[in-house]
């Protein structure tokens, strides 16, 4: 069986865990997670860097960080992640969907400003398979109709846009370290930056519960009490411990990726060449990180076929997002402004393929023949 995801594992995690678990501090911004923390701020770099115990999490701060209001208007599109949505529903806002560009299954940027209404408050590209969405034109956008972008980054970490990376172009960006992404922090985690140094002390507030505890720990004041809302946003450092594991190996993680892809690519090319199916298509903007390989059938029906003749050999391939506004919830907090010529349909023909971090080449080419034979 060739699964679809193995979770990102380098070796040295259990070296710097064991480091935590003797040190006496297991709650969250000790050490590690402090320099994980400084490790972003300098790589990416961002102005702040908060680790939270996932995207979601990062998600819902932020949409509690632009202060969204009940009515509150926020544009994304349908073809993500139920999070990005749920993050600002939980604050009453309406979600408005847009339709995506075939080519990089992310938000129409020349969509958007149609979306715009007097309530809208803010706009949420999500990165998909970590290749950046149109920011220049998105950013020129909303500072036009001041509104704010948040950008929904949980699977770009190590990709850029126009050299700048991903989740430091918004007001503020979100990265997830689930198991399933490139980078994670033992199965769950995530990643909050901020860009714009006006949010940066409410938002260690909200993420201590609504306190000033982090001013406290730093002498600023002279005990911490209850100042604003918040909730419980501080990973353990047992998962930033493992989290710098990762950070050590964060090339080594990212080349090893970008090969597996590459060689599927190059194996694949060929028959998209031929028009049998769709592959991605990497915007020259934008660099990726090899987050995920995907193609696109051509209908529901041979994406269908294509997937049990695929598990018949053994190996696991998985569509993925059932489009927000199809959904129950999506239908009921949100409303879907365009025609769907894309979110549906591209959906429906979507196949992921085996991608981690340590396959090897004989899996993939397993994976490869057996596309091959599909479409013969
Ligand atoms: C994985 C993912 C999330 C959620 O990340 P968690 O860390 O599991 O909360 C949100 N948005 C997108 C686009 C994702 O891929």
């Amino acid at each position: 069986m060739i699964p679809f995801n193995v979770p990102p594992y380098t070796g040295v995690e259990e070296k710097f865990i064991k480091q935590a678990l003797t040190s006496q501090k297991l709650s969250g911004d000790g050490p590690f997670g402090k320099k994980c923390q400084s490790w972003f701020e300098k790589k990416l770099p961002a102005s702040k860097a908060l680790l939270t115990p996932s995207c979601t999490a990062a998600l819902e701060l932020a949409a509690m960080l632009i202060g969204i209001q009940p009515g509150d208007e926020v544009i994304m599109p349908s073809y993500t992640f139920v999070s990005t949505a749920n993050a600002f529903v939980l604050r009453g806002a309406k979600i408005v969907f847009v339709d995506i560009r075939p080519d990089t299954m992310n938000i129409d940027e020349g969509l958007i400003e149609a979306a715009i209404t007097p309530k809208t408050r803010a706009i949420v590209p999500v990165h998909y398979a970590g290749v950046g969405c149109e920011m220049d034109a998105i950013m020129a956008i909303a500072e036009r109709h001041k509104l704010y972008v948040i950008e929904d980054a949980a699977q770009g970490m190590m990709s850029s846009y126009k050299g700048q990376a991903l989740g430091t172009i918004g007001h503020m960006g979100t990265f997830s370290f689930h198991e399933t992404k490139n980078y994670t922090s033992g199965g769950e985690g995530g990643l909050l930056i901020i860009n714009n140094e006006r949010f940066a002390e409410r938002a260690e507030i909200i993420r201590e519960k609504g306190t000033n505890r982090s001013q406290f720990f730093r002498g600023m004041v002279d005990k911490y009490q209850w100042v604003d809302i918040g909730s419980s946003y501080l990973p353990s450092e047992l998962q930033a411990a493992y989290l710098w594991g990762q950070l050590e190996n964060v090339n080594k993680i990212n080349d090893a990726r970008l090969v597996a892809w590459n060689y599927y690519y190059q194996q694949l090319k060929p028959l998209a060449d031929k028009s049998r199916f769709e592959l991605a298509e990497i915007p020259v903007d934008c660099t990726h990180n090899a987050h995920m390989f995907y193609l696109k059938a051509s209908d529901l029906e041979e994406r269908t076929a294509l997937l049990e003749h695929l598990k018949s050999r053994g190996i696991q391939a998985v569509f993925h997002y059932v489009p927000l506004h199809t959904a129950k919830a999506g239908r009921s907090f949100g409303r879907f402004c365009g025609q769907d010529y894309y979110t549906t349909s591209g959906s429906e023909r979507l196949v992921r393929l085996p991608l981690w971090f340590g396959i090897e080449q004989a899996a993939q080419q397993k994976v490869v023949e057996a596309i091959l034979e599909f479409y013969k």
